[in-house]
């Protein structure tokens, strides 16, 4: 059976920095990716380079980043005055907030986001919303384990059900 709308397909992959060959993650048998094909749930440029494969085909494709989390962009990043973080005490706690670190934020509107910090000096913390994977070229290798009919139960609600899937 091939990949094409309304099939549900099993793959384990590798994701890799496209361009530093470092790898980001990793799915295999015991817990590979499931998912109902066509329906927008994963980036179109993955599910365009898995059209009509079938069980035991392999792939290997790359997408830039302009196609998968987007372009890294520097209006996403915004400088917090340290005061934002003090404590009770009035203090900044460096052990938490270093470089590196993700903190929970919201936004004006009272959106939950996470930012990372990338710098922090004595008035300002430089923090950085994007997605983690904005900016990288992401590389996948894998292979399809298998592919079946969607259940009316699975297109009706438009995901995968069962193990790996939605389990409700
Ligand atoms: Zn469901």
């Amino acid at each position: 059976m091939q990949i094409s709308a309304n099939k549900v397909v099993m793959l384990k992959y590798k994701l890799s920095n496209h361009s530093t060959g470092e790898q980001i993650e990793e799915t295999n048998e015991t817990n590979p990716l499931v998912f109902l094909y066509g329906v927008g749930s994963l980036i179109p440029e993955f599910e365009e380079n898995l059209a009509n494969k079938t069980t035991g085909d392999a792939f290997d494709f790359h997408i830039i980043a302009a196609n998968a989390y987007g372009d890294h962009d520097p209006q996403h990043m915004a400088m917090i005055p340290t005061n934002i973080f003090h404590d009770e005490e009035g203090k900044f706690d460096e052990q938490m907030f270093h470089v590196g670190a993700l903190v929970p934020m919201s936004d004006n509107e009272g959106n939950q986001l996470r930012g990372k910090i990338v710098e922090v000096d004595e008035e300002n913390v430089k923090m950085d919303f994007n997605h983690p994977l904005a900016g990288t070229d992401l590389h996948f290798s894998g292979e399809v384990l298998e592919v079946r009919e969607a259940t009316e139960d699975e297109i009706a609600h438009g995901h995968a059900h069962g193990p790996n899937g939605h389990q409700h």
